[in-house]
């Protein structure tokens, strides 16, 4: 609903390309293997929480999978994103509403990979962000979150956390040690 209008603010054009290998939003919002983004929007009882993560960081390469274990590793992933509490714990109060992301298409585009889109990867895709939405409704304000991420991604660390929620609008730091998001 209003999430694009606001997150909008933070990373301009970057929602449309979610999940996906996205070069220029790399080259342009500094991507830094061991820093990650937090963005975080509240729409009254619908809250957003989206991560973009240095590939790096989340899967251990940054092309896509060219060994079984590299496939291995993006079912993985793609499992505990299912799960959500790799990546956060909320209140008991809100259910997960929707995830989005475009790993299953990083698997399709492995499959479907020939060995002259496999040289342009090399070529021009040295970095890439992957991009996981986690959409709640919660029944209550949430007054924190616990960000559990960095058990799952032990090289980030950092996380750097924008919200705009009906309480405030701000940034944090997060890190391995101070990963108690509060507001
Ligand atoms: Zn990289």
């Amino acid at each position: 609903m209003m999430f694009k209008y606001f997150l909008g603010a933070f990373v301009i054009g970057v929602i449309i390309n979610i999940g996906v290998v996205s070069p220029v939003f790399a080259q342009h919002n500094g991507h830094v293997h061991g820093q990650g983004q937090l963005l975080i929007a509240q729409d009254i009882n619908a809250w957003r929480f989206e991560f973009i993560l240095p590939a790096a960081d989340i899967l251990g390469f940054e092309h896509v999978p060219q060994t079984q274990a590299q496939t291995d590793t993006l079912h993985q992933l793609i499992q505990d994103v299912a799960k959500v509490t790799p990546f956060l714990t909320l209140p008991h109060y809100c259910q997960l509403d929707k995830v989005v992301h475009q790993l299953h298409d990083k698997l399709v585009h492995s499959k479907a990979d020939t060995p002259n889109e496999h040289a342009s990867h090399q070529g021009h895709m040295n970095h890439s962000d992957i991009t996981i939405a986690f959409e709640f409704q919660c029944s209550r304000e949430i007054a924190s979150v616990q960000i559990n991420l960095f058990l799952t991604a032990p090289s980030l660390s950092t996380l750097h956390t924008q919200w705009i929620i009906d309480k405030s609008q701000s940034a944090s730091v997060l890190t391995p040690d101070s990963s108690l998001l509060t507001w």
